[in-house]
């Protein structure tokens, strides 16, 4: 069988000439020879139809919505002053004239809220961020912290963007580390009043978006302050708690007294977005101002909540914000498609060199080619998956409002958003090099997607803090497992495999070698999940003798790298089950064949980058390491064959793609109309 596959592979390349005025039809198509894949376009209809979530009408009246607009498409080249005005005014057509509201989604159908995230993003990543920022992060914090009473104040004015905002969090001294914050909202029970104030330089409120331009209010976080309150008549700091602070005038947009607001200035990307510092010099806020869902102040100055620590409620205040997590992941993974689609459209229609006195072959009809690109197609549709399930299970989360579900959707939201973000920053730079020079030039779009996105790996939880969040979860739930308590519902696979996994490995079935085999979703599963289970395993032995000595933050210190591995590995298990079961349940089968070919090439590439680590514990033999290759490479090139219909499928129209090199048609002719010819 091997030495049939390798003769079908010899025969198959290279390509045939394509037939002149036809090479884009033909390059697209063709599977090393001018042949079209059988049936190909109905492939990538059932594939977009399987692939559309309910909410696709709604994102295709947004697109259709820009594109009758071209007042309010973002040009290739703008000003910093004057992308953040249209953005401003993107995100004022999107609600005021296409009637999007966006906070009521969010409320109502988080699911469709994504979507027009999602598709805001795809007409410009800045629009996408900037309505995060007014919905997810300000709107977010008044109706999830909040009260009905805060609710009632604000809801409509943030819906239809009355009232701008900003969600100030992060100080010039403190990102990531939240508890730390310093900022203080002290209470004056004389005139029943919170006095916002920055106590030093490293509190300012630093990159917070919508501030330096549009807003007119901040979520503020600060220390909740009730003087002689504490031990010996001391003031109280109460923790961390969220503040509505006006920052400017709603009518004359002049900034309030107090308030101090400077522009972060010119970014490396994202420059639609008004990034702004604010300090505070004792200003005044109504009591009602803080948002009081996990903590409130009495009249009298007395302090109630109904969670018992200020660790609980902090836990519960920073739970209340996963939903920016959700669209991030979410959103990467469309930037993802772009970036791919571009690539392999381009790769498809790019002719260099080729057999001697024979036409140049398409450059994805090499090796090399690919393996850059074809695993990279395959995560795009494996964290499609992923992520829908992640919206699924947030909206559920959020209408249930069930306990395990809470747990789930915070560790899952932080490691696909740490995982896919990190993922889709270094493809767009592959797809970028995989372009060749015309990669390079900004109408191509690289530049600004990779630039764009790459915040997407700091903002809303840096990429490795959010990842210690999960391997610190799997360390509690593993610890639970042996107190004999449950698990949680994604970690449910330990349960079963951890006594198997801890076994030696199976010295036979590492030997196993045959295409069946390696396809099989049950290998493929139990490969990722031997490995995050050993891990989980080892590094717990090793955290418990380094925390004798070095105490439990050393510890962790020590093991970090290792703990972040674990992270990793746990999060690509829980991608490939979903991506195993969305294969399962695809109805076609011509489809579901096609989903079936990326989803192999997405295990067996994962298990072949890692393979020293199978290799190292012999659950893979050397013959069996071999042959894993083998198949990952052929599969690539099958997967080559259906690229342009595994493409198509994204659905995504030309306005989005922008890209004259990753246009479906006409692509060499739109890019020398672009430059003038
Ligand atoms: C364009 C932009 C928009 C933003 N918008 C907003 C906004 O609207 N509102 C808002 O409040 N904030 C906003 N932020 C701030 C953003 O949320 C923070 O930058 C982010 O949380 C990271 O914090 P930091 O910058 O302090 O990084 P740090 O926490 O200082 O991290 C610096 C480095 O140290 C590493 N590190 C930190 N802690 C650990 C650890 N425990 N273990 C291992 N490594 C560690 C990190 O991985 C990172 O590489 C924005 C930032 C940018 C750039």
């Amino acid at each position: 069988m091997r030495r049939l596959r390798r003769l079908s592979l010899h025969l198959l390349q290279p390509a045939a000439p394509p037939a002149p005025g036809d090479q884009l039809a033909l390059a697209a198509c063709a599977g090393g020879r001018a042949r079209r894949v059988e049936g190909g376009a109905d492939v990538a209809a059932a594939l977009a139809a399987y692939l559309r979530g309910r909410h696709r009408a709604t994102q295709m009246r947004l697109f259709d919505f820009f594109r009758a607009r071209p007042d309010l498409q973002t040009p290739v080249e703008l000003a910093t002053a004057a992308h953040r005005e249209l953005c401003y005014r993107q995100l004022c057509a999107l609600v005021r004239e296409a009637g999007v509201r966006p906070l009521t989604l969010m409320d109502s159908d988080p699911a469709e809220y994504f979507a027009v995230m999602e598709a805001a993003g795809g007409a410009d990543i800045s629009l996408g961020v900037k309505l995060g920022v007014q919905y997810s992060l300000w709107g977010g914090s008044v109706i999830n912290l909040g009260t009905k009473k805060h609710r009632d104040k604000y809801f409509d004015g943030i819906d239809n963007l009355d009232y701008p905002g900003c969600f100030a969090m992060t100080e010039l001294h403190h990102g990531s580390n939240v508890q730390a914050l310093q900022t203080t909202a002290t209470f004056d029970p004389v005139t029943d009043e919170f006095i916002i104030n920055t106590p030093n330089d490293g509190a300012i409120k630093w990159w917070i978006g919508n501030a330096a331009v549009h807003g007119k209010f901040a979520t503020v976080f600060a220390r909740l302050i009730l003087p002689l309150q504490g031990k010996g008549g001391e003031p109280a700091d109460m923790g961390i708690h969220a503040f509505i602070v006006p920052t400017r005038d709603h009518e004359t947009h002049a900034i309030l007294p107090g308030i101090e607001i400077n522009d972060c200035g010119h970014k490396i990307g994202l420059n639609g977005v008004d990034n702004g510092a604010l300090r505070f010099r004792s200003v005044r806020i109504p009591r009602d101002n803080l948002l009081n869902r996990f903590g409130d102040v009495s009249r009298d100055g007395k302090y109630t909540s109904s969670l018992p620590t200020i660790n609980k409620r902090f836990a519960a205040t920073l739970g209340e914000l996963v939903g920016g997590r959700v669209g991030i992941a979410y959103c990467s993974v469309g930037v993802l498609k772009v970036a791919v689609t571009i690539a392999v459209r381009y790769a498809l229609l790019r002719h260099q060199f080729g057999p001697p006195k024979q036409p140049e072959i398409s450059v994805l009809d090499y090796q090399s080619h690919q393996n850059k690109l074809m695993p990279m197609l395959a995560s795009s549709y494996a964290f499609h998956f992923a992520t829908v399930m992640l919206v699924d299970k947030y909206s559920e989360m959020k209408k249930t409002n069930d306990e395990d579900l809470i747990a789930d959707v915070h560790v899952l939201s932080s490691g696909l958003k740490a995982y896919i973000t990190s993922y889709t920053a270094k493809s767009i730079s592959i797809c970028r090099e995989a372009c060749g020079g015309h990669g390079y030039a900004a109408v191509n779009r690289f530049g600004a997607l990779r630039n764009d996105h790459d915040i997407f790996q700091t903002f809303e939880g840096d990429n490795t803090v959010l990842l210690q969040q999960v391997a610190g979860d799997l360390l509690k739930q593993y610890q639970e497992k042996f107190k004999g308590g449950t698990l949680s519902v994604t970690w449910n696979y330990l349960r079963d495999s951890m006594g198997t996994y801890l076994a030696q490995p199976n010295p036979v079935t590492a030997r196993w070698e045959g295409e069946d085999h390696l396809r099989d979703p049950n290998f493929q599963l139990d490969a990722f999940r031997y490995r995050t289970s050993r891990l989980l395993h080892s590094v717990a032995a090793r955290l418990q003798k380094h925390s004798k000595t070095l105490g439990s933050f050393g510890a962790w210190n020590r093991c970090l790298n290792h703990l972040l591995t674990l992270a990793e590995s746990h999060i690509e298990s829980v991608i490939l089950a979903k991506f195993i079961e969305s294969v399962k349940s695809c109805p076609d089968e011509k489809t579901r064949e096609a989903l079936k070919l990326v989803c192999d090439l997405y295990a067996l590439d994962r298990i072949w980058k890692d393979i020293g680590t199978y290799r190292n514990v012999d659950y893979v033999a050397p013959n069996k390491a071999k042959a894993i290759h083998k198949l990952t490479d052929y599969l690539s090139y099958q997967v080559r064959l259906v690229a342009r219909e595994l493409i198509d499928a994204f659905d995504l129209p030309d306005l989005i793609i922008r890209a004259p090199i990753g246009m479906q048609s006409e692509a060499y002719a739109q890019y020398t109309q672009y430059v003038g010819f």
